[in-house]
């Protein structure tokens, strides 16, 4: 076989999130990026497509650019300092022959970028730059002043960028830590190759509109980033800690460092045992690109603050990442990223894990990781899924967060977001209106949180409690202002899910996900229609139907009663009731367990 040449693209990018199926909303393949060129006969779906249109080639240009900036990166933090020289002169060519004030091809909602449609991909590939012409600087490899005038180019850009965020009031959006990375990577690493010291600490750390105040701004009291996205807390998490290479954590100052690290605190809290960082609002479910994200994000905050607890989150995604990984993150050495040494090691979280700001609830009974959200809804990143009940394994998924598709991906990108997507309630088979829940009470074991904003007229409560053999669901829907209405709450598994009717006593589901199986007993305070239909499972292939249950009943007030059991755990249920306002557990060894409703 001839070998394949390989170089960067000469053109300009557009934005990966066009890199989608528009049969399928399946992320269409890379292939291999670093040919540089796009995928003679079109970009592949999984499902057999070709798909080939000025977006598609567009996003591929984006994957190809950031890949060859990686493996610059890469190169010069495996000390292949010529080789990582000569890619960086190609980039600086590119850029000087490429790049112009604004791409003409964005969308009318981005900040343009002179490299690619989005001001922000222009940072992320500006991160990557500085910091493999940083590491070469440190290792006074001769020759990087020739890059100069790109990085001082490239700094340029993110200030300019971040000015008209900053003047739009948006000092608090995800961009604005990447442009802020940015600069800073750019504008130490031109410093360390001119030998002068860095002057723009006021500028892009401790100024109004520096690190810092980004930080205090867009993260809150619970620890999480506004948006209550997974995705975009490690995003912001990321582009933070890149932003500090070099500074020691003990100098940062301790309000945003106590932020820093709550936010390695929720994913530490977030995760399940086995490593699964559930997809809460936008983001990836699965993604190749997303295990290097996580794995970067693992190694750079076991340097800042370690929680132990990220460790499978990090065997996880190297699993995930496969023949993808390049090792950056284990180059990026603890201890040699920042100017100092780790803080202390992060706490491991408690059984029941509150976050008030954020509005999530995580659940740990045995053998099961529930997840419910109640909070704010989270601006153009949100969906619609307030009380939703994530049911995690280990590593089963059962019940998750189906995440989000690419954003080019139109009908797909609502679907996700909506209500029946996710496994929320609902009323009158409606979306829920975009509102805010609030936290009802919570004790060492359980959790009780109320929506009335969802439907005009019905306040929904829902408590899980985790018991020591079991997990306890309750959500109660009240119409207050008369009835009946049409009360759903809605099963939405990962995995395959048996349901079956008994002639009586409580609905029975099996949850398979791998070697972890789960078992479901499902009792209410009404007669209720078990429907049971085929639907989309979660977002990274659309196209894999799950079986959807919507538990529905036409009444004033229902109350929905779902006993969990990991199939490992003892002694078995054997009943499930509800009495009054209180649930019954009978148990296989003759005992039971009392539980309340909440409502
Ligand atoms: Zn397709
Ligand atoms: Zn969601």
């Amino acid at each position: 076989m001839a070998a394949v040449k390989r170089a960067i693209p000469r053109e300009r990018g557009g934005w990966w999130h066009a890199y989608v199926c528009p049969a399928h909303g399946l992320e269409l393949d890379h292939g291999d990026p670093l040919t540089g060129v796009f995928p003679a006969g079109g970009a592949r779906c999984a499902r057999g497509c070709r798909v080939d249109t000025p977006d598609v080639r567009g996003a591929w240009t984006v994957l190809s650019h950031q890949a060859w900036a990686r493996h610059a990166r890469v190169l010069a933090l495996r000390g292949e300092d010529a080789q990582a020289l000569s890619l960086l002169l190609e980039h600086a060519e590119v850029y000087r022959e490429s790049a112009r004030a604004s791409h003409e091809g964005a969308q009318g909602w981005m900040l343009r970028g002179r490299l690619f449609h989005q001001a922000l991909t222009d940072a992320i590939w500006a991160v990557t730059v500085g910091h493999a012409v940083w590491t070469l600087a440190e290792h006074g490899t001769p020759g990087t002043d020739a890059l100069l005038p790109l990085l001082d180019e490239l700094e340029r850009a993110a200030l300019d960028a971040r000015h008209v965020l900053v003047d739009r009031g948006d000092l608090a959006s995800n961009y604005t830590t990447w442009l802020t990375a940015a600069g800073i990577a750019t504008g130490r690493a031109a410093a360390l190759v001119r030998g002068t010291p860095w002057d723009g600490a006021k500028q892009w750390l401790e100024g109004p509109h520096g690190l810092y105040a980004q930080v205090r701004a867009c993260v809150g009291a619970d620890g999480w980033e506004w948006e209550g996205s997974t995705y975009y807390h490690g995003f912001v998490l990321r582009a933070a800690l890149l932003a500090l290479r070099g500074v020691a954590p003990a100098d940062v100052p301790a309000d945003v460092a106590a932020l820093l690290t709550g936010m390695v605190d929720v994913l530490a809290a977030l995760a399940t045992d086995g490593g699964v960082l559930p997809a809460l609002n936008d983001g990836p479910y699965l993604r190749v690109p997303l295990a290097l994200e996580w794995l970067e994000l693992c190694a750079l905050a076991d340097g800042f603050a370690p929680a132990p607890r990220l460790a499978a989150v990090a065997a996880r995604a190297r699993l995930e990442a496969g023949d993808a990984d390049d090792g950056l993150d284990r180059l990026l050495g603890r201890g040699s990223w920042f100017g100092g040494p780790a803080l202390p090691a992060r706490p491991v979280p408690a059984p029941v894990t509150m976050f008030g700001t954020a509005g999530y609830a995580v659940v740990r009974a045995a053998g099961a990781h529930a997840v419910l959200a109640f909070g704010p809804h989270g601006g153009s990143h949100g969906h619609r899924d307030k009380l939703a009940l994530s049911l995690y394994g280990q590593e089963a998924c059962w019940q998750p967060d189906p995440g989000e598709v690419p954003y080019g991906h139109q009908e797909f990108r609502e679907h996700y977001a909506s209500t029946a997507a996710h496994p929320a309630f609902a009323v009158d088979g409606a979306e829920q209106a975009e509102c805010a829940g609030r936290l009802l009470a919570r004790d060492a074991t359980s959790v009780t949180a109320e929506v009335t904003g969802a439907y005009p007229g019905v306040r929904a409560v829902r408590r899980v409690e985790a018991a020591p053999t079991h997990l306890v669901d309750v959500l109660t829907l009240d119409v207050t202002d008369g009835g009946p209405r049409r009360l759903t709450g809605q099963l939405r598994p990962g995995v395959a899910l048996d349901v079956q009717v008994q002639s009586e006593g409580a609905l029975r589901t099996t949850w398979y996900g791998g070697d972890e199986v789960l078992h479901g007993w499902h009792v209410a305070s009404e007669p209720v229609r078990p429907v049971t239909r085929p639907g989309p499972g979660p977002a990274d292939d659309p196209q894999v139907a799950r079986t959807w249950v919507d538990l529905t009943a036409c009444a004033s007030r229902l109350v929905l009663v779902s006993v969990y059991q990991a199939a490992a755990q003892g002694p078995a249920v054997t009943g499930v009731r509800l009495a009054g306002d209180e649930v019954v557990v009978e148990l296989a060894d003759g005992t039971r367990a009392g539980h309340g409703t909440g409502a």
